[in-house]
């Protein structure tokens, strides 16, 4: 009886522990096909946003392409026909309106090329000590005479007239020009967008406020997404492809800085960016922010909104 009953309890114990086993067994693999099942979401993800991409950037192609041929082919048809002559009166508009299509696809371009080399990790920043206000000051005069143009008044603010800090003017001139674009697209006639430098001791606050449509909270976050568009009704005036955001958000992420936007639908959006202010060490000369093509880059950058 005794044996037995030892042998029962041994017989117990190498079975529990088998069922131990099996049960650690268990949760591993339903650990393993829920790791499975997430990693297989996220493929699922990308590969629908990489469809989408395609979609929205087939689409953002063909629209200037549309725009040049069809110019082409009307200066063709006149050609042909020899009756260049009578429409001299509108040839300025269509050489215009060639001129800002291709403005259009470079735009495009640089920012497909440049989204996919920070994916890749190789987009660089050529650092160097500036005085920051003095370049976003500089930026905001760039594209007066295309606000101007839209009926948009814009202000540019300061609480300090120098600041150095070490920064890329190239780069922070594209993502101020972004931000200004996005302002001017989402803002109608009589609107103010107003742009405020603030000294903040351990950073620098660069911030770009318009009064237009504004966001909903929802999506406060989600607009910094590649390819991330809250509703294309709503820019109206203007065309996108939801790249811009994720590449000002890269670019201030690269300079250790950060950014976000607040905002009210219908009262308007504030985009805020902080960048460090820090000096690099082995860059003593106070590099000059004059960019002798900022006005190419102006063109480039508001290419998407129709004036
Ligand atoms: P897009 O090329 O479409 O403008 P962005 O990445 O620059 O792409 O912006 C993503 C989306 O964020 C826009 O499509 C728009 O819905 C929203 N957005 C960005 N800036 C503003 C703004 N100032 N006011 C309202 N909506 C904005």
């Amino acid at each position: 009886m005794e044996l037995f009953y030892n042998n029962g309890r041994v017989g117990l114990v190498s079975a529990r522990k088998i069922i131990k086993e099996r049960d650690r067994e268990i949760k591993q693999l339903k650990e393993f096909m829920v790791k499975q099942k997430e990693q297989l979401e996220a493929i699922r993800k990308a590969m629908k946003a990489q469809e989408e991409f395609i979609v929205n950037i087939s689409h953002e192609l063909k629209t200037p392409l549309n725009v040049l041929s069809a110019t082409v082919q009307l200066f063709n048809i006149h050609c042909k026909r020899g009756s260049l002559d009578k429409m001299q009166g509108s040839i300025i508009k269509y050489i215009n309106s060639m001129n800002q299509n291709c403005y259009r696809l470079s735009k495009l371009i640089n920012n497909i090329v440049d989204s996919s080399k920070i994916q890749t990790g190789f987009f660089q920043l050529h650092l160097s000590n500036n005085n920051i206000v003095e370049v976003i000051e500089d930026i905001v005069m760039s594209v007066t005479d295309f606000t101007e143009s839209k009926g948009l008044n814009i202000v540019f603010d300061t609480d300090t007239e120098e600041k150095i800090i070490a920064c890329d003017v190239e780069k922070i001139e594209r993502v101020v020009l972004n931000l200004l674009s996005n302002a001017v697209k989402f803002s109608d006639k009589g609107d103010e967008i107003l742009i405020d430098v603030k000294d903040n001791d351990n950073f620098v606050e660069i911030s770009v406020k318009d009064n237009g449509i504004g966001i909903e909270e929802k999506n406060l976050e989600s607009i910094f997404d590649r390819f991330k568009q809250v509703d294309k009704s709503l820019s109206r005036n203007s065309e996108g492809t939801g790249i811009g955001l994720s590449l000002v958000k890269s670019i201030v992420e690269l300079h250790d800085g950060k950014i976000y936007a607040e905002s009210e639908v219908g009262k308007g959006s504030k985009f805020i960016v902080d960048i460090p202010s820090i000096n690099i060490s082995d860059d003593n000369v106070i590099h000059s922010n004059k960019i002798s093509s900022k006005n190419e880059s102006v063109k480039v950058e508001f290419s998407d909104i129709h004036f």
